[in-house]
């Protein structure tokens, strides 16, 4: 509705947003989605300003009324008819505020745990695949194709089967069984390849254009990264929301409505999610929404798998493949992706940074995440505890700060990290 046109993320070039779009056409970088941002902004100042004069406390209330799912945000989202928005009620996920997690740290934070678990398919990944099969509905697709590491393949499988399309998936055959039964129990076409998500992304390249397939590839096509942006709004509005149940005055000196953490700590795969969310922050600061400081972005890889770490600490741009990638944490087993230098580019310039954990340290911090605020975290959110320990060490966080780990998907999907 308020969509101009897509815009080569590295070179700049516009392509039309009404067709059917992979990646740029000179370059081969992600498209990302413009917005009108000021009409976007339009609606939602009148109703601010209304609502300063009339007393009430925040903008916050603008959004009342609206569904409580991602689709709230449908003025800064892509799909342009409502009856093609493919949905099972996605995102609008609790924070969570961790006390009692928070008091086993060596210094007094404002802990929260962003439980995206709790989303359909107990992943983050429906926010993107709501996005990408609306559009894909919208544009006319009826046959998808996606690598995944696990989480994509299910939620894939799940909306491509709710819209009626063919969901056609290609996963390493050591993913977590529940992600592998999920996918052939809700009617997708599911093939194990024997290697990792880069290989199976290869497989999808070579066959898309004999099959008749769309590659949803996660930063191959434009949508995916716009569901998973609404992590940045709602955690702005939440954020207020909370502030205002609590006594305090969201920014009213500023007269700005949404405030953001300190810090952010987020599991990087592919990036998607912290690049929508850089770019959700951009918005809003774009409408006036938001101050202009923007929270300290931390992404954690596994040490097997660490290929933004490296490039982060050698200052580099652009990511090498991570030879040999291997972790527990399958979301995070991508030795090589499209969206590195987006990934790279946000974290510094958000002054934040770029570390690792091990697998034992990961596996190990599920148990104790769970027993101190009862969410059973998928391993790729439980790295960001030992993520978040390590920068107290290091000095990075501080005193008083408010932090942010974003447990990205259900423990209930990885029994076999658990052993016996
Ligand atoms: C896909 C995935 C990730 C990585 O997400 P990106 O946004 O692609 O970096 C992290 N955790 C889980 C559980 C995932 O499924
Ligand atoms: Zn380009």
């Amino acid at each position: 509705m308020n969509v101009t046109h897509l815009e080569c993320a590295l070179c700049g070039l516009r392509h039309e947003a009404n067709t059917l779009q992979n990646l740029c056409v000179t370059c081969g970088k992600p498209l990302l989605v413009r917005y009108d941002l000021e009409k976007a902004a339009e609606k939602f100042e009148r109703a601010w300003h209304k609502e300063w004069h009339d007393g009430r406390k925040t903008l916050g209330d603008y959004f009342l009324n609206r569904e409580a799912s991602l689709w709230r945000y449908r003025d800064v989202l892509p799909v342009e008819g409502p009856e093609n928005i493919v949905t099972f009620g996605e995102g609008w996920t609790p924070l969570i505020k961790a006390d009692r997690l928070a008091a086993t740290l060596p210094i007094k934070l404002d802990l929260y745990i962003k439980d995206e678990g709790q989303n359909p398919t107990q992943s983050f990944k429906a926010r993107g695949m709501t996005a990408a099969i609306s559009m894909a509905k919208e544009l006319g697709v009826t046959k998808l194709a996606v690598p995944s590491a696990g989480n994509a393949a299910g939620a894939l499988a799940a909306y491509a089967a709710l819209a009626g399309m063919e969901a056609n998936i290609f996963m390493p055959a050591d993913t977590p069984r529940a992600n592998i039964v999920e996918c052939q129990q809700t009617g997708a076409n599911v093939t194990l390849i024997d290697g990792l998500i880069t290989d199976c992304g290869k497989i999808v390249a070579e066959r898309k254009d004999e099959m008749g397939w769309f590659d949803v590839s996660t930063l191959k096509e434009p949508y995916r990264v716009e569901g998973k942006k609404t992590m940045g709004y709602e955690l702005a509005e939440q954020l207020s929301r909370r502030a205002i149940a609590t006594g305090g005055e969201a920014n009213r000196e500023s007269w700005l409505p949404f405030h953001l953490p300190d810090v952010i700590i987020y599991p990087t795969g592919g990036g998607t999610g912290l690049i929508g969310m850089w770019k959700a922050f951009e918005e809003m600061n774009r409408m006036q929404w938001l101050p202009p400081k923007f929270p300290r972005m931390v992404s954690v890889q596994s040490e097997t798998c660490a290929p933004i770490v490296r490039a982060f600490e050698k200052g580099e741009r652009f990511a090498d493949e991570f030879e040999n990638a291997s972790t527990v944490a399958s979301g995070l087993r991508v030795p090589k992706c499209i969206g590195d230098f987006l990934i790279l580019d946000a974290i510094r310039a958000s002054g934040g940074t770029a570390i690792t954990v091990t697998d034992a340290e990961l596996t190990v911090a599920v148990a104790e995440i769970g027993a101190l605020t009862g969410i059973f975290t998928a391993p790729e959110g439980a790295a960001c505890l030992p993520a978040l320990r390590k920068l107290i060490d290091q000095n990075l966080v501080h005193e008083n700060e408010s932090v942010v780990i974003f447990n990205t998907g259900s423990g209930i999907k990885y029994l076999e990290a658990f052993g016996e």
